[in-house]
């Protein structure tokens, strides 16, 4: 009986560690998978078949490359558990549905006044009713926020002026726990996971309203000691005249932040800071002030990178959200400041550099992800299957 049990143990544990590769890459095969667990062929299809009778995955025929058998790819089984995923912003909210295997379902979207005990008030009503609507399949809620977190604790977002919010509460109504994440480093999850290189060190770097990002390895945010890490954009390049709201002074990301492009253009304080330096990055005729401030970014732009790849020494770099177009707008100025900051080793091998494919959904996604992590651990599987 002892025996049996351990048996049993050792089956989700091993189901508990193949969920998670799963979610670590996408469209993983049932023959990596068995290499990855060290499984051959008979113990990869015991595996499958304990999580399929358990509704956790179906599995697609794929067909092999080169003369290979062909394999299969595992998906979440409609009646699978989930996560809540938020992405909560600056100004707006949305809300969506985090397969096992890592696919993203848009649920609805709004608006919100900064306000922190009304936004969230609004957001766990929201959150109530879609776990409401899931039946019992919703394990947990992942929130991306723009700002550093703990648990699921937002320690600060400068940019939504909150300090110290407590997010837990917005899965009070549902019976689940909440992880929450730093929005950057959500969205470098899901870029690790779908990138067509597989890389074994990513590094993401997001300019939105300053810069920052994450460097992931083997599918997973290099974490800090209390959540701060990732924080490209204060990194002391730029005039040490210049006060970051951050506190320091000299921080590379301000001359990212729309409000001082703003400043700088002579142009009002803009109501939807990301719209506005995107139009002006991507818009055809412009005023040689505004070809000035391209130029001016994008040489700013390549030099810090430069800086991040002879640190991190990543096989991958990918540009999320106006990084790209920040490249795009002067691209000779971007390499030539990006050639110069590099060490020799790496500029005879550059790594990747790709503007982010994950799209829209990849802060969802990663946080969705994230949230699953954390909770479907062997018991959790193990008590799962046995109420189907
Ligand atoms: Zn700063």
């Amino acid at each position: 009986m002892a025996d049996d049990l351990r048996a049993q143990a050792r089956h989700w544990r091993t189901a508990a560690d193949a969920l998670t590769l799963l979610r670590a890459r996408s469209g993983l095969t049932r023959r990596e998978l068995g290499e990855r667990l060290g499984l051959g062929s008979g113990g990869v299809s015991d595996l499958a078949s304990r999580l399929r009778a358990a509704r956790l995955i179906v599995e697609r025929t794929v067909s092999a490359r080169g003369a290979g058998r062909p394999t299969s790819t595992w998906h979440a089984h409609p009646e699978a558990p989930v996560a809540l995923a938020v992405d909560l912003r600056h100004g707006d909210w949305r809300l969506g549905v985090c397969a096992l295997d890592g696919e993203v379902t848009m649920l609805v979207a709004g608006v919100h006044d900064g306000d922190p005990d009304r936004s969230l008030a609004l957001l766990r009503r929201r959150v109530t009713a879609a776990a409401r609507s899931l039946e019992g399949r919703v394990v947990s809620v992942g929130v991306a926020v723009p700002g550093q977190v703990s648990g699921a604790r937002l320690l600060q977002a400068s940019m939504l002026g909150w300090r110290d919010v407590d997010l837990a509460r917005l899965g009070a109504g549902a019976g689940v726990p909440v992880l929450a994440g730093n929005d950057a480093s959500m969205a470098a999850i899901a870029e690790a996971r779908v990138h067509p290189a597989r890389p074994a060190v990513l590094l993401h770097l997001v300019a939105e309203v300053g810069l920052g990002g994450a460097v992931v390895v083997d599918g997973r945010p290099v974490p800090g000691a209390r959540g701060l890490q990732g924080e490209f954009g204060h990194l002391p390049l730029a005039d040490p005249g210049l006060a970051c709201p951050c506190g320091a002074h000299g921080c590379w990301g301000v001359a990212f932040d729309p409000r001082e492009v703003a400043r700088r253009l002579g142009d009002p304080t803009p109501a939807d800071p990301r719209g506005y330096l995107g139009g002006l990055l991507a818009r055809p005729d412009v005023p040689d002030a505004v070809l000035r401030l391209r130029e001016d970014l994008a040489t700013r732009l390549g030099r810090g990178l430069a800086g991040l790849v002879n640190v991190v020494d990543p096989d991958v770099v990918t540009l999320g959200a106006l990084a790209g177009p920040v490249r795009d707008a002067a691209p000779a100025r971007f390499a030539d400041a990006y050639d110069l900051g590099l060490m020799t080793l790496h500029r005879d091998r550059p790594p990747l550099l790709a503007t982010a494919t994950a799209g829209a959904d990849a802060v969802l996604a990663g946080v969705g992800l994230t949230a699953l992590d954390q909770t479907l651990d062997a018991a959790r599987l193990a008590s799962w299957a046995e109420g189907r």
